[in-house]
């Protein structure tokens, strides 16, 4: 069988893998580990949750301890992660992985003062874990040389892609040396991903860890199909009735976020929300309340929560379903981690049973339905035939045509795709619907929403 061992790591590095209690390396360990370790490169199709952040940590800080360099300490390993959180998981991570090794290690990320990192670089480093906008910022005010690199790590490049990152990719890659290594790491792995991955590997191993294997075994997933004006109702009940103590809500939007922070509140629950309208201070703090149990409930839109690595969270709640199919199943492993089981409602209204096709199809197979609850609603369930994707909105006639192209770059609520939905009870239903789940800033604001990425 194999284990750590087997896979070539050296003793500081099973030390420290026996610490954090791992016995068995993971699919994407076992596949990563040894190409690294003879110098290839590596593609990986693989989320959050897999244990990649150590199939690409372990074998970067062995080939790095085997020689150092005389002098000061140069940046030999960059790796550039979309969000502020990943970012800091993945620095919490080489602290763990380092630990026997004579490494240093440093994470930065923008909103916050610069002048804390700018002293860490000034001392030195071999490992700089950074977001695209300050590396590139620091880099132009001469705190940073990354011309040393030996490896270089992109994670998560699917949503930096999505976040906007292309460009500031490629000014790093240009300045990057010629001769190094490179990982790519990526949950999805659209043409976009896999023409940028051509740009810069060089004969890379390919690693597949396709969602389904990864965690959907161990999620007992349920879909729930309601009003949306239920919605709030059904979460408290659901809240209330198992007790939860560590569940992750997820809604589409930021304002949908911190509106449900308040109404859970006035529930009797207590909740944070984690965005990116939020300073770093707010989600640093909502973050680590909810991480030490303070806080039970973490309302979060995708991009904020991507790669949030929390212990023991029992229930995962798609309050609003995601109209991307792949950020269910990111969503859904916020649960069931580390051989845990967990629990993923799915809350559908008549607006996003399209939705749901479009996610039952990515996963294989069909969630198993709840209907024991009282807000039922049969008007939310996919036709016979529905397509993935959007459902019409009755409304749509009465919106200017310069809104439809916006709203259709965007994926939101505001779209005209014909599926066959829209009976009598869900067209008497909608503007109640809208009324609530809408974005109070309008309909053109909610499109810039979507194509911001909501972080
Ligand atoms: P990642 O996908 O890198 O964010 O890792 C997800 C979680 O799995 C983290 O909490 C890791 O500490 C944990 N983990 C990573 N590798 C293993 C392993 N081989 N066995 C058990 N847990 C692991």
């Amino acid at each position: 069988m194999t284990n750590f061992e087997t896979l070539g790591l050296s003793k500081p590095l099973l030390r420290a893998v026996e610490a954090e209690g791992y016995t068995t390396p993971t699919p994407v360990q076992e596949q990563s580990i040894p190409p690294l370790l003879a110098g290839r490169d590596v593609l990986g199709v693989a989320q959050t949750g897999t244990g990649k952040t150590a199939a690409f940590a372990l074998p970067v800080l062995q080939i790095m301890s085997r020689n150092r360099p005389e002098g000061k300490r140069r940046i030999r390993a960059l790796v550039l992660s979309p969000t502020r959180e990943l970012a800091a998981q993945i620095d919490e991570r080489f602290s763990a992985y380092s630990e026997h090794l004579d490494i240093r290690h440093k994470v930065i990320f923008g909103g916050v003062n610069q002048n804390p990192q700018v002293r860490a670089l000034q001392k030195g480093l071999d490992v700089l874990v950074a977001t695209p906008g300050r590396l590139l910022d620091l880099i132009n005010q001469g705190h940073i040389d990354i011309t040393n690199v030996e490896f270089f790590v992109l994670d998560e490049a699917d949503r930096m892609l999505d976040m906007g990152f292309i460009r500031d990719i490629k000014k790093v890659l240009k300045l990057l040396p010629k001769k190094r290594q490179n990982l790519l790491f990526s949950a999805t792995m659209p043409s976009s991903i896999a023409d940028l991955a051509g740009s810069f590997l060089n004969n890379a191993v390919k690693v597949d860890i396709t969602p389904k294997e990864v965690t959907v075994d161990r999620i007992d997933q349920k879909i729930m199909f309601l009003r949306k004006a239920d919605k709030r109702r059904l979460l408290v009940k659901i809240i209330k009735q198992e007790r939860v103590e560590c569940g992750m809500v997820f809604t589409r939007t930021k304002h949908g976020a911190n509106r449900l922070v308040k109404q859970l509140d006035q529930s009797g629950i207590a909740a944070a929300a984690i965005h990116g309208n939020k300073s770093q201070g707010a989600r640093t703090k909502a973050l680590a309340g909810f991480k030490n149990g303070n806080i039970p409930i973490l309302v979060a839109t995708d991009i904020a929560s991507r790669g949030i690595d929390v212990d023991g969270v029992t229930h995962v709640f798609n309050y609003d379903l995601p109209n991307e199919p792949e950020s269910y199943v990111h969503r859904i492993g916020r649960t069931a981690r580390a051989g845990r089981t967990g629990i993923a409602y799915g809350f559908c209204d008549d607006s996003e049973s399209g939705y749901l096709v479009g996610i039952q199809q990515l996963i294989g197979k069909e969630i198993p339905v709840d209907s024991s609850h009282e807000f039922h609603f049969i008007g939310a369930i996919p036709k016979p035939g529905q397509k993935a994707g959007k459902v019409k909105d009755p409304n749509a006639s009465k919106k200017k045509p310069r809104n439809r192209n916006r709203s259709n770059q965007g994926g939101g609520r505001n779209n005209r795709q014909n599926s066959g939905n829209g009976g009598g009870q869900n067209n008497r239903n909608q503007p109640r619907s809208n009324r609530n789940g809408g974005n109070r800033s309008g309909n053109r604001n909610q499109s810039r929403n979507h194509r911001s990425g909501e972080n």
